[in-house]
Protein backbone atom coordinates (compact mmCIF):
# COMPACT_ATOMS: atom_id res chain seq x y z
CA UNK A 1 0.00 0.00 0.00
CA UNK A 2 1.40 3.42 -0.88
CA UNK A 3 1.27 6.02 1.68
CA UNK A 4 0.10 9.67 0.72
CA UNK A 5 2.05 12.35 1.14
CA UNK A 6 2.40 13.86 4.58
CA UNK A 7 2.43 17.59 3.38
CA UNK A 8 -0.16 16.98 1.06
CA UNK A 9 -2.61 15.24 3.77
CA UNK A 10 -1.99 18.43 5.45
CA UNK A 11 -2.53 20.52 2.32
CA UNK A 12 1.15 22.61 3.47
CA UNK A 13 3.82 23.29 1.07
CA UNK A 14 7.46 21.59 2.26
CA UNK A 15 8.47 25.23 3.49
CA UNK A 16 5.83 25.33 5.64
CA UNK A 17 6.96 26.51 8.78
CA UNK A 18 5.94 25.02 12.18
CA UNK A 19 2.98 27.22 13.15
CA UNK A 20 1.60 26.71 9.71
CA UNK A 21 1.72 22.84 10.31
CA UNK A 22 0.26 23.04 13.50
CA UNK A 23 -2.37 24.95 12.10
CA UNK A 24 -3.16 22.83 9.27
CA UNK A 25 -3.25 19.85 11.72
CA UNK A 26 -5.42 21.61 14.12
CA UNK A 27 -8.51 22.69 11.50
CA UNK A 28 -8.04 19.54 9.90
CA UNK A 29 -8.25 17.26 13.58
CA UNK A 30 -11.34 19.39 14.45
CA UNK A 31 -13.04 18.58 11.09
CA UNK A 32 -12.12 14.93 11.21
CA UNK A 33 -11.93 13.76 14.88
CA UNK A 34 -14.57 10.83 15.21
CA UNK A 35 -15.65 12.53 18.38
CA UNK A 36 -17.00 15.39 16.11
CA UNK A 37 -17.04 14.34 12.52
CA UNK A 38 -19.69 11.34 12.93
CA UNK A 39 -19.80 10.82 8.83
CA UNK A 40 -18.43 7.32 7.71
CA UNK A 41 -14.92 7.60 6.81
CA UNK A 42 -14.10 10.65 8.60
CA UNK A 43 -11.94 7.88 11.47
CA UNK A 44 -9.54 7.10 8.61
CA UNK A 45 -9.21 10.30 7.25
CA UNK A 46 -8.62 11.67 11.71
CA UNK A 47 -5.77 8.76 11.47
CA UNK A 48 -4.32 9.94 8.20
CA UNK A 49 -3.99 13.78 9.85
CA UNK A 50 -2.25 11.95 13.10
CA UNK A 51 0.38 10.13 11.37
CA UNK A 52 1.33 12.91 9.02
CA UNK A 53 1.00 15.71 12.02
CA UNK A 54 3.00 12.82 14.49
CA UNK A 55 6.24 13.19 11.67
CA UNK A 56 5.85 16.80 10.50
CA UNK A 57 5.53 18.00 14.05
CA UNK A 58 8.25 16.00 15.31
CA UNK A 59 11.63 18.16 13.88
CA UNK A 60 13.81 14.68 13.61
CA UNK A 61 11.29 12.68 11.92
CA UNK A 62 10.35 15.71 9.00
CA UNK A 63 13.95 15.81 8.66
CA UNK A 64 14.21 11.94 7.95
CA UNK A 65 10.91 11.84 6.15
CA UNK A 66 12.24 14.57 4.24
CA UNK A 67 15.39 13.04 3.31
CA UNK A 68 14.17 9.38 3.22
CA UNK A 69 10.43 9.84 2.90
CA UNK A 70 9.97 7.93 6.33
CA UNK A 71 10.16 8.71 9.80
CA UNK A 72 12.23 6.28 11.22
CA UNK A 73 10.32 4.23 12.73
CA UNK A 74 12.59 3.23 15.76
CA UNK A 75 12.16 6.57 16.67
CA UNK A 76 10.01 5.96 20.04
CA UNK A 77 6.81 8.37 20.28
CA UNK A 78 5.88 10.35 23.27
CA UNK A 79 7.83 11.74 25.64
CA UNK A 80 8.04 15.57 24.95
CA UNK A 81 4.81 16.96 24.50
CA UNK A 82 3.05 14.15 24.15
CA UNK A 83 2.81 12.55 27.30
CA UNK A 84 -0.29 11.77 29.86
CA UNK A 85 -2.26 8.50 28.87
CA UNK A 86 -5.40 10.12 26.60
CA UNK A 87 -7.57 12.13 27.81
CA UNK A 88 -11.13 12.38 29.36
CA UNK A 89 -11.99 9.20 27.63
CA UNK A 90 -10.54 10.21 24.24
CA UNK A 91 -8.82 6.76 23.57
CA UNK A 92 -6.12 8.24 21.19
CA UNK A 93 -3.65 7.14 23.00
CA UNK A 94 -1.34 9.94 23.99
CA UNK A 95 -3.07 12.76 21.65
CA UNK A 96 -4.54 13.77 24.89
CA UNK A 97 -2.94 16.81 25.81
CA UNK A 98 -3.21 18.24 22.12
CA UNK A 99 -6.84 17.22 21.78
CA UNK A 100 -7.46 18.93 24.85
CA UNK A 101 -6.15 21.97 23.97
CA UNK A 102 -7.87 21.81 20.86
CA UNK A 103 -11.29 21.12 21.80
CA UNK A 104 -11.22 22.88 25.10
CA UNK A 105 -8.77 25.82 24.09
CA UNK A 106 -5.87 25.21 25.96
CA UNK A 107 -5.38 25.42 29.95
CA UNK A 108 -5.16 21.62 31.57
CA UNK A 109 -5.27 23.52 34.70
CA UNK A 110 -8.85 24.64 34.73
CA UNK A 111 -11.26 23.91 37.43
CA UNK A 112 -12.27 20.58 36.67
CA UNK A 113 -15.63 21.74 38.10
CA UNK A 114 -16.05 24.51 35.83
CA UNK A 115 -19.12 24.38 33.01
CA UNK A 116 -17.63 22.98 29.75
CA UNK A 117 -19.54 23.92 26.52
CA UNK A 118 -20.13 20.68 24.30
CA UNK A 119 -18.42 19.85 21.38
CA UNK A 120 -19.40 20.96 17.79
CA UNK A 121 -20.99 18.07 16.05
CA UNK A 122 -20.27 17.52 12.25
CA UNK A 123 -22.43 15.36 10.04
CA UNK A 124 -21.49 15.08 5.80
CA UNK A 125 -25.20 14.58 4.10
CA UNK A 126 -25.03 13.51 0.28
CA UNK A 127 -28.44 14.87 -1.15
CA UNK A 128 -29.49 14.95 -4.26
CA UNK A 129 -29.49 17.88 -7.50
CA UNK A 130 -33.19 18.30 -6.95
CA UNK A 131 -33.14 18.23 -2.97
CA UNK A 132 -30.66 21.01 -3.27
CA UNK A 133 -32.82 23.00 -5.42
CA UNK A 134 -35.99 22.70 -4.15
CA UNK A 135 -34.96 21.91 -0.04
CA UNK A 136 -36.47 19.55 2.02
CA UNK A 137 -37.13 18.59 5.26
CA UNK A 138 -35.42 15.37 6.60
CA UNK A 139 -34.44 13.45 9.64
CA UNK A 140 -30.83 12.21 10.65
CA UNK A 141 -29.73 10.42 13.47
CA UNK A 142 -26.43 10.92 15.06
CA UNK A 143 -24.76 9.01 18.22
CA UNK A 144 -23.97 11.46 20.75
CA UNK A 145 -24.06 12.21 24.37
CA UNK A 146 -26.99 13.77 26.28
CA UNK A 147 -27.15 14.66 29.69
CA UNK A 148 -28.50 11.67 31.69
CA UNK A 149 -32.16 12.55 32.71
CA UNK A 150 -32.26 10.68 35.82
CA UNK A 151 -29.57 12.04 37.61
CA UNK A 152 -29.70 15.80 35.20
CA UNK A 153 -25.50 15.03 35.34
CA UNK A 154 -24.42 14.46 38.19
CA UNK A 155 -24.14 10.63 37.92
CA UNK A 156 -25.29 10.46 41.40
CA UNK A 157 -28.31 7.95 42.29
CA UNK A 158 -31.22 10.73 43.03
CA UNK A 159 -31.47 11.60 46.56
CA UNK A 160 -27.38 10.65 47.18
CA UNK A 161 -24.63 13.79 45.99
CA UNK A 162 -21.27 12.88 44.77
CA UNK A 163 -18.44 13.37 47.48
CA UNK A 164 -14.90 14.51 47.16
CA UNK A 165 -12.46 11.77 45.09
CA UNK A 166 -9.90 10.37 48.08
CA UNK A 167 -7.12 9.89 45.40
CA UNK A 168 -6.93 12.97 44.14
CA UNK A 169 -8.40 15.07 47.35
CA UNK A 170 -10.72 16.76 44.92
CA UNK A 171 -8.21 18.26 42.68
CA UNK A 172 -8.70 15.83 39.37
CA UNK A 173 -4.77 15.56 38.60
CA UNK A 174 -2.68 12.68 39.81
CA UNK A 175 1.10 13.61 39.78
CA UNK A 176 3.60 10.43 38.98
CA UNK A 177 7.00 9.97 38.79
CA UNK A 178 9.03 8.30 36.17
CA UNK A 179 12.70 7.57 35.99
CA UNK A 180 13.61 7.42 32.30
CA UNK A 181 16.96 6.79 30.42
CA UNK A 182 16.71 10.73 30.13
CA UNK A 183 16.13 11.72 33.77
CA UNK A 184 13.64 11.97 35.89
CA UNK A 185 9.99 12.80 34.40
CA UNK A 186 7.00 14.02 36.07
CA UNK A 187 3.93 13.22 34.52
CA UNK A 188 0.60 14.97 35.64
CA UNK A 189 -2.35 13.35 34.70
CA UNK A 190 -6.09 13.39 34.85
CA UNK A 191 -6.95 11.40 37.97
CA UNK A 192 -7.97 7.77 36.64
CA UNK A 193 -10.33 7.51 39.55
CA UNK A 194 -12.64 10.32 39.03
CA UNK A 195 -11.41 11.08 35.40
CA UNK A 196 -10.74 14.44 36.32
CA UNK A 197 -13.94 15.92 38.21
CA UNK A 198 -12.13 15.54 41.68
CA UNK A 199 -15.53 13.89 42.31
CA UNK A 200 -16.70 10.40 43.13
CA UNK A 201 -19.81 9.06 43.27
CA UNK A 202 -21.03 6.56 45.59
CA UNK A 203 -24.23 5.58 44.55
CA UNK A 204 -24.32 6.01 40.77
CA UNK A 205 -27.61 6.67 38.95
CA UNK A 206 -28.93 3.50 37.37
CA UNK A 207 -29.49 4.78 34.19
CA UNK A 208 -25.96 6.05 33.14
CA UNK A 209 -24.12 4.21 35.54
CA UNK A 210 -22.60 7.14 36.91
CA UNK A 211 -21.66 8.96 34.01
CA UNK A 212 -23.78 11.92 33.77
CA UNK A 213 -24.22 11.51 30.20
CA UNK A 214 -25.47 9.15 27.93
CA UNK A 215 -24.99 7.93 24.58
CA UNK A 216 -27.82 8.08 22.28
CA UNK A 217 -28.78 7.49 18.69
CA UNK A 218 -30.18 11.38 18.65
CA UNK A 219 -33.07 11.88 15.89
CA UNK A 220 -32.59 15.46 14.81
CA UNK A 221 -34.84 16.90 12.15
CA UNK A 222 -32.78 18.65 9.39
CA UNK A 223 -34.32 21.75 7.13
CA UNK A 224 -32.17 21.71 3.73
CA UNK A 225 -32.29 25.34 2.50
CA UNK A 226 -33.77 25.73 -0.85
CA UNK A 227 -30.65 26.44 -3.35
CA UNK A 228 -27.49 24.82 -0.99
CA UNK A 229 -24.93 24.03 -2.77
CA UNK A 230 -21.94 21.52 -2.55
CA UNK A 231 -19.72 22.09 -0.16
CA UNK A 232 -22.20 24.65 1.77
CA UNK A 233 -22.77 24.25 5.75
CA UNK A 234 -25.68 24.93 7.98
CA UNK A 235 -25.53 25.20 11.75
CA UNK A 236 -27.92 23.15 14.39
CA UNK A 237 -27.52 25.36 17.03
CA UNK A 238 -27.30 23.46 20.58
CA UNK A 239 -27.61 19.95 19.18
CA UNK A 240 -24.17 19.37 19.55
CA UNK A 241 -22.59 17.40 22.34
CA UNK A 242 -24.09 18.13 25.67
CA UNK A 243 -22.32 20.60 27.53
CA UNK A 244 -19.99 19.05 31.17
CA UNK A 245 -21.20 20.32 34.39
CA UNK A 246 -24.30 22.60 33.34
CA UNK A 247 -21.87 24.18 30.15
CA UNK A 248 -24.53 24.34 27.08
CA UNK A 249 -24.45 22.00 24.25
CA UNK A 250 -22.60 22.49 21.24
CA UNK A 251 -23.45 22.92 17.77
CA UNK A 252 -24.03 20.54 15.06
CA UNK A 253 -22.66 21.48 11.52
CA UNK A 254 -24.38 19.75 8.51
CA UNK A 255 -22.35 19.86 5.72
CA UNK A 256 -23.92 18.98 2.05
CA UNK A 257 -22.57 17.00 -0.70
CA UNK A 258 -24.86 17.43 -3.50
CA UNK A 259 -25.07 14.55 -6.02
CA UNK A 260 -24.15 15.05 -9.62
CA UNK A 261 -27.07 15.50 -11.94
CA UNK A 262 -28.00 13.14 -15.15
CA UNK A 263 -28.20 15.72 -17.26
CA UNK A 264 -28.04 19.28 -15.52
CA UNK A 265 -24.53 21.00 -14.44
CA UNK A 266 -24.64 24.01 -11.81
CA UNK A 267 -22.96 27.25 -11.54
CA UNK A 268 -23.49 29.03 -8.20
CA UNK A 269 -27.21 29.63 -8.82
CA UNK A 270 -27.31 29.13 -12.72
CA UNK A 271 -28.46 25.28 -14.53
CA UNK A 272 -26.68 24.27 -17.44
CA UNK A 273 -27.88 21.85 -19.60
CA UNK A 274 -26.97 20.56 -23.20
CA UNK A 275 -29.32 19.55 -25.71
CA UNK A 276 -28.78 17.33 -28.65
CA UNK A 277 -30.28 18.57 -31.69
CA UNK A 278 -30.19 16.59 -35.75
CA UNK A 279 -28.15 18.64 -38.41
CA UNK A 280 -32.10 18.44 -39.76
CA UNK A 281 -33.36 20.33 -36.67
CA UNK A 282 -30.76 23.31 -36.70
CA UNK A 283 -30.81 23.53 -40.11
CA UNK A 284 -34.54 23.63 -40.75
CA UNK A 285 -35.44 25.08 -37.63
CA UNK A 286 -37.56 23.47 -34.46
CA UNK A 287 -39.43 24.10 -31.78
CA UNK A 288 -37.86 21.75 -29.31
CA UNK A 289 -39.43 21.15 -25.66
CA UNK A 290 -36.75 21.58 -23.13
CA UNK A 291 -36.32 19.80 -19.73
CA UNK A 292 -36.00 22.30 -16.47
CA UNK A 293 -36.56 21.86 -12.94
CA UNK A 294 -39.64 23.36 -13.48
CA UNK A 295 -41.32 21.49 -16.09
CA UNK A 296 -40.99 21.41 -19.49
CA UNK A 297 -40.86 24.56 -21.51
CA UNK A 298 -41.35 24.89 -25.33
CA UNK A 299 -37.82 26.79 -27.07
CA UNK A 300 -37.58 27.91 -30.50
CA UNK A 301 -34.40 26.97 -32.57
CA UNK A 302 -33.96 29.12 -35.35
CA UNK A 303 -33.20 27.77 -38.89
CA UNK A 304 -29.44 27.83 -39.11
CA UNK A 305 -28.46 27.61 -35.11
CA UNK A 306 -25.09 26.46 -34.83
CA UNK A 307 -23.90 23.68 -32.78
CA UNK A 308 -22.68 25.59 -29.12
CA UNK A 309 -25.06 27.95 -29.46
CA UNK A 310 -26.91 29.20 -26.13
CA UNK A 311 -30.35 29.80 -25.68
CA UNK A 312 -31.00 31.34 -21.76
CA UNK A 313 -34.30 30.01 -19.82
CA UNK A 314 -34.30 33.20 -17.63
CA UNK A 315 -35.39 32.49 -13.70
CA UNK A 316 -35.42 28.45 -14.19
CA UNK A 317 -32.33 28.20 -12.78
CA UNK A 318 -31.67 27.37 -8.70
CA UNK A 319 -33.60 29.52 -6.33
CA UNK A 320 -30.89 31.87 -4.03
CA UNK A 321 -29.57 29.77 -0.94
CA UNK A 322 -30.06 33.32 0.84
CA UNK A 323 -32.61 35.00 -0.65
CA UNK A 324 -31.06 36.48 -3.43
CA UNK A 325 -33.02 35.96 -6.70
CA UNK A 326 -33.27 33.29 -9.01
CA UNK A 327 -30.21 31.35 -11.05
CA UNK A 328 -31.24 30.66 -15.18
CA UNK A 329 -30.98 28.28 -17.30
CA UNK A 330 -28.47 28.24 -19.57
CA UNK A 331 -29.07 25.66 -22.87
CA UNK A 332 -26.07 24.70 -25.26
CA UNK A 333 -27.24 23.35 -28.46
CA UNK A 334 -25.21 20.30 -29.46
CA UNK A 335 -25.47 18.95 -32.97
CA UNK A 336 -25.04 15.18 -33.26
CA UNK A 337 -23.94 13.82 -36.50
CA UNK A 338 -25.28 10.70 -37.46
CA UNK A 339 -23.29 7.72 -37.29
CA UNK A 340 -25.62 5.00 -38.86
CA UNK A 341 -27.16 5.91 -41.88
CA UNK A 342 -29.58 3.51 -43.99
CA UNK A 343 -29.26 3.61 -47.84
CA UNK A 344 -31.47 6.13 -48.22
CA UNK A 345 -30.57 8.29 -45.84
CA UNK A 346 -26.82 7.85 -47.09
CA UNK A 347 -28.32 8.45 -50.85
CA UNK A 348 -30.24 11.59 -49.50
CA UNK A 349 -27.25 12.91 -47.58
CA UNK A 350 -25.17 12.91 -50.98
CA UNK A 351 -27.47 14.78 -52.79
CA UNK A 352 -27.69 16.94 -50.57
CA UNK A 353 -23.91 17.08 -50.68
CA UNK A 354 -23.68 17.90 -54.68
CA UNK A 355 -26.88 20.30 -54.35
CA UNK A 356 -24.32 22.31 -51.59
CA UNK A 357 -21.26 21.74 -53.32
CA UNK A 358 -22.07 23.44 -56.24
CA UNK A 359 -19.99 26.08 -57.75
CA UNK A 360 -23.54 28.61 -57.34
CA UNK A 361 -23.17 28.01 -53.58
CA UNK A 362 -21.64 30.92 -51.57
CA UNK A 363 -20.93 28.70 -48.69
CA UNK A 364 -18.83 26.62 -50.81
CA UNK A 365 -15.44 27.25 -49.61
CA UNK A 366 -12.89 24.77 -48.19
CA UNK A 367 -12.59 24.01 -44.70
CA UNK A 368 -9.50 26.38 -43.86
CA UNK A 369 -11.50 29.07 -45.43
CA UNK A 370 -14.30 28.79 -43.36
CA UNK A 371 -12.07 28.46 -40.40
CA UNK A 372 -10.48 32.08 -41.72
CA UNK A 373 -13.39 33.70 -42.01
CA UNK A 374 -14.75 32.28 -38.35
CA UNK A 375 -18.18 30.57 -39.95
CA UNK A 376 -17.94 28.29 -36.89
CA UNK A 377 -18.87 30.52 -33.83
CA UNK A 378 -16.43 29.98 -31.18
CA UNK A 379 -18.79 30.66 -28.43
ZN1 LIG B 1 -27.60 9.46 35.39
ZN1 LIG C 1 -9.70 11.89 41.58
Amino acid sequence: MSKRDYYEILGVSKDASKDEIKKAFRQLARKYHPDVNKSPGAAEKFKEVKDAYEVLSNPEKKANYDQYGEADPNQGFGGQGFGGQGFGGSDFGGFGDIFDQIFNGGSRRRDPNAPRQGSDLQYEMSITFEEAAFGKTTEIRIPKEETCTTCHGTGAQPGTKPESCPHCHGTGQLNTEQNTPFGRIVNRRVCPYCHGTGKVVKSPCHTCGGNGRVKINKKIEVKIPAGIDDGQQIRLSGQGEAGVNGGPSGDLYIVFTVKPHKFYRRSGDNVFLEVPLSFAQVALGDEIEVPTLYGKVRLRIPAGTQTGTKFRLKGKGIKNVRGYGQGDEHVTVKVITPKHLSEEEKMLFRKLSSLSGGSANPENESIFDRMKKKVFKAD
